[in-house]
């Protein structure tokens, strides 16, 4: 039987990071079937790891665009596939819709949507997909609004991670990791960047510090899982800033050494270990990233998990921490609206909005004074209906976060998708003009070029007249430009039809 052949476009799905996960989790269930060809573009992957899996990597080199832009066609003309497939932001895949082999595949994609109005570009990179999936409904909602015309399949969440479940005892676990066995800890797994909004999570834990009864406030404790130093937040500084929080928030160290674990309250960016005594324990670091034994014990410590971002493209943490058993609060915003929904967790109210300046994007600020009083009164819950809380918020998990039916609707959008049938059809070239005239008028000049072209180059042609008539570029400029491209497609042409 003639096998549908797919092509992942994406991390490697062997390497350890969300996308790599996601990958990993949808291609082994899709190479169980035994219906499909597939294969992958590797990003960071690397040779010797390659056999980990059993279908066919296309490794990135080091030196190359870091998305696999510049092995694309070659891989394209290499395995013909009828489907490719990725799940990336839409600035980092957009280099898919626009490659000039387009024409002989379909494209299903899954764009990070995490808060709004979208960049005009990014629509138009997911407008020039055939088949698109969202990370939450609430992603599903914002696009059919947005473009009512899109081909949206509806969301495929990623799925919790059978690693991730409750500790019998939670009181003995935290005794044996160090803390009072009756501390309540407010937790959050994050990269210490700009979006998660760190300083105002310290001063609403200042606030539930002064609003709380002081049997609750007395044994509450902020546990943080960030990294330092970072791109975003000055840590010690905002510590030292807010004196309260001396000893009231922790945080993970990592041995570099033995790879132990710890938590304590911040005390430096490199700390001796507990276990092996060397001067080597950091805050986990981004490029190391922590071992999933590792997370398992930071979500277990947690008795509420909050994400305090102002927007989220998906927001996994929640799920985990949810896997483990312990319930959620998140702002009411993007990705943290749906994920608190389908929880039952608590949403935290935004206060107001404000626009990312890079983007022109809106970002939701939480209201401190929701956070708190969801604090306080789930703390107020005795320990029994807190545990019975977050026995649901678990079932919940299985219900909603689920690589099973996240592998059948993809599944059913592939097995939907007909087999290319062009692949081999005879070269069709573009004959580039040898000179252009600079007198005729700007929309002229476009057409001129754009008028007999073999394939659809999407948007390209409104963007170089944009471009013209604003001022960005000249006409040679925007001649020089096209001319690369349509050699690039002239050369793919010629290699795909011998
Ligand atoms: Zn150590």
């Amino acid at each position: 039987m003639k096998k549908k052949k797919i092509l992942l476009v994406g991390e490697a799905t062997y390497i350890s990071s969300g996308y790599a996960n996601y990958g990993y989790q949808i291609m082994k269930r899709l190479y169980d079937t035994n219906e499909f060809d597939l294969a992958e573009i590797s990003c960071h992957g690397k040779v010797e790891r390659s056999n980990e899996i059993p279908w066919k990597s296309y490794i990135v080199p080091e030196k190359s665009n870091i998305f696999g832009e510049d092995i694309l066609n070659d891989v394209l003309i290499n395995f013909k596939p009828d489907i490719v497939w990725s799940f990336r932001d839409p600035w980092v895949d957009e280099f898919i819709g626009d490659c000039v082999l387009r024409n002989h595949f379909k494209w299903v994609y899954m764009p990070t949507v995490d808060s709004l109005p979208l960049d005009i570009d990014w629509i138009d990179t997911i407008n020039r997909s055939d088949y698109i999936f969202t990370y939450t409904d609430w992603a599903a909602d914002q696009l059919k609004s947005i473009c009512p015309l899109m081909n949206i399949c509806g969301s495929a969440s990623p799925g919790f991670d059978e690693n991730f479940k409750p500790v019998e005892d939670k009181a003995e676990f935290k005794k044996r990791n160090g803390i009072n066995e009756e501390a309540l800890i407010i937790g959050s797994v994050m990269r210490n960047q700009k979006r998660k909004l760190i300083p105002d999570l310290f001063d609403a834990f200042c606030d539930y510090l002064d609003l709380a009864p002081k049997e609750l406030s007395d044994k509450t404790f902020l546990y943080l899982h960030t990294t330092y130093p970072d791109v975003g937040w000055n840590i010690p500084r905002l510590l030292a800033e807010r004196p309260k929080l001396s000893n009231k928030v922790l945080f993970s160290y990592n041995c570099n050494n033995c790879f132990t674990l710890s938590i304590s309250p911040f005390s430096g960016a490199i700390i001796q270990c507990n276990n092996c005594k060397q001067i080597s324990s950091t805050l986990p670091r981004v490029s190391k990233g922590s071992k999933r034994d590792d997370m398992f014990m930071v979500y277990n410590l947690m008795d509420l998990y909050v994400q305090y971002s102002c927007a989220e493209g998906f927001g996994m943490p929640l799920v985990e921490a949810a896997s483990c058993g312990v319930p959620i609060c998140a702002v009411d915003y993007s990705a943290m609206t749906d994920i608190v929904n389908k929880l039952e967790g608590y949403p935290i109210k935004v206060q107001r909005y404000t626009y990312e300046v890079e983007t022109n994007r809106k970002f939701a600020l939480p209201d401190n004074k929701s956070f708190v009083d969801i604090c306080i009164n789930h703390f107020k819950k005795p320990y029994p209906i807190r545990n019975v809380i977050g026995k649901k918020t678990r079932d919940l998990v299985f219900k909603n976060y689920n690589y099973e039916n996240t592998f059948k609707k993809i599944k059913s959008v592939f097995d939907s998708i007909p087999f290319s049938s062009t692949w081999n059809n005879s070269a069709s070239y573009i004959e580039i003009p040898n000179e252009f005239n600079e007198d005729i008028s700007n929309v002229e000049f476009i057409n001129k070029i754009f008028d007999k072209l073999p394939i659809n180059f999407g948007n390209i042609k409104q963007k170089c007249l944009f471009k013209l008539n604003y001022r960005i570029k000249t006409k040679e400029d925007i001649y020089s430009e096209l001319s690369y491209i349509f050699n690039t497609y002239n050369k793919y042409e010629k290699l795909r039809a011998n």
